[in-house]
């Protein structure tokens, strides 16, 4: 059996599964209920878990008690793998943190978000009922850079050459996009080329945080190519059109919003045709595209700076300074430790601290494991990952020694 916490901390309930019982006669399998857990929110209920093989996703179903009857919600997000059980905690009425008994500590924490502003959005977009995951990782990352400016003004060369000088503090996030490649470039390292169906099926799907038709093709930033980037613990730069950039503004991925300006339209339709990658129509479509995406980045409000880029070597430094490099010597990024949650552990919640708590009988005296998860500063959620957990262990013996690790910070 699986505990929650209890209504005297100040939250809805995450009943044992034991209450299930009273809604069994309605139709609801209740197959396996050993590995589920159930929360009660204002009027609904919902039951996570319960299939049996360990290559099947946690199932989530929700009972309205308003309607009298089970509902089978939208599951958005990628999902997580079944386990061999697991502990659920209410968090501010919206989210039910998931914690996995058993698992690799890098799948061991999840959200499944009920009532987020996104969840909430999503829900009035589909008319249907909607939960969303969202994986949980320790630590935070660096808020994301943006940079816009029309085509030719250099911000692919400013970008690789950032990359080229720091590379294990930037990663890039490969768009997706629907133009055919250029010769030397691959797929999944420059862009997913990807056909316009596919692509348009992934934007109904949720799988794009922003996408934009540019000169003809769609372009998109998919959610998971901005979170692969920050779980490589760097720091992740996008290089989107204006269209693009007004949408991560509007969304929850809080960034640093940078336009590159040409000198003068002369000098950027000299660079478009250097670069020699265009056929004449396609430069003549960009050239007419980049006056309005010049007046817009000047005057949208949208970017928190906006940098002219005339002499490419200036143009860097002064792309160094703004973002705090100067001078800068890269140091290596240390990973977060990571923390094994044991099998079998109750779970309660005191404010922003969860408390897990198990006890391993050792050869010579038991060991009682106290992990604490610190959740005051989550950031991020779906339809991305959540992060800034907080895991600090305190393992005490039967002597009474005890000792804390700080785990992350
Ligand atoms: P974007 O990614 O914005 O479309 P690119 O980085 O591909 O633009 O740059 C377009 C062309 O302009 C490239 O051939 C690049 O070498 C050249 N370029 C970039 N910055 C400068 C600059 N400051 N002065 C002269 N040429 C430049
Ligand atoms: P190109 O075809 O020259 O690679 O890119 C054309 C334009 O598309 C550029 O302005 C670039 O910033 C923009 N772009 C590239 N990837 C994305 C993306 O994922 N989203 C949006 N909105 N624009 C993108």
């Amino acid at each position: 059996m699986v505990a929650g916490t209890n209504s005297s901390m100040g939250e809805a309930p995450a009943f044992l599964v034991d209450d299930l019982h009273g809604e069994q006669l309605n139709g609801f399998d209740l197959k396996n209920e050993a590995s589920k857990t159930a929360t009660v929110i204002g009027d609904k209920k919902y039951v996570i878990g319960g299939a049996d093989d360990e290559t099947a996703f946690i199932e989530v179903q929700i009972f309205d008690h308003n309607l009298g009857e089970w509902v089978n919600p939208t599951v958005l997000g990628n999902k997580p793998l079944s386990c061999k059980g697991h502990s659920s905690v209410l968090l501010n009425n919206d989210r039910i943190l998931i914690i996995k008994k058993g698992s690799k500590p890098d799948d061991s924490t999840w959200f499944l978000e009920v009532e987020t502003p996104y969840v909430r959005q999503q829900r009035k977009v589909m008319g249907t009922e909607v939960v969303a995951w969202s994986k949980g990782v320790i630590g935070n990352a660096e808020k994301p850079i943006v940079i816009s400016g029309p085509s030719g003004v250099g911000k692919g060369t400013l970008i690789s050459m950032l990359m080229k000088e720091f590379p294990s503090m930037f990663g890039f996030s490969v768009s997706h996009t629907t133009r055919a490649p250029r010769g030397m470039e691959k797929d999944g390292v420059h862009y997913h080329f990807t056909e316009k169906s596919v692509m348009e099926k992934e934007i109904r799907d949720g799988k794009f945080l922003e996408f934009a038709s540019v000169h003809g093709n769609l372009y998109g930033t998919s959610v998971e190519a901005v979170e692969q980037v920050a779980d490589a613990g760097k720091r992740c730069i996008l290089d989107i059109d204006v269209q693009g950039a007004r949408s991560v503004r509007a969304s929850s991925l809080e960034a640093i919003f940078i336009f590159i300006c040409p000198p003068s339209m002369e000098e950027l339709e000299k660079r478009l045709r250097d670069r020699g990658t265009e056929t004449e129509e396609q430069i003549l479509k960009r050239l007419r595209n980049a006056k309005a995406e010049i007046e817009q980045g000047k005057s949208s409000g949208i970017f928190d700076f906006i940098l002219y880029n005339d002499n490419l070597e200036e143009c860097y430094e002064n792309l160094k300074k703004l973002l705090g490099l100067n001078g800068h010597v890269a140091a290596p990024t240390k990973p977060a430790r990571e923390v094994n949650l044991p099998m079998d552990h109750s779970v309660s919640k005191i404010d922003d601290k969860i408390i897990i708590n198990s006890i391993s009988p050792g050869p010579e005296k038991e060991s009682k494991n106290l992990i604490i998860l610190d959740v005051s500063s989550l950031k991020g959620g779906a339809p991305g990952r959540t992060r800034g957990l907080n895991f600090h262990a305190i393992h005490s013996f039967s002597d009474g020694l005890s000792g804390m690790d700080r785990l992350s910070c």
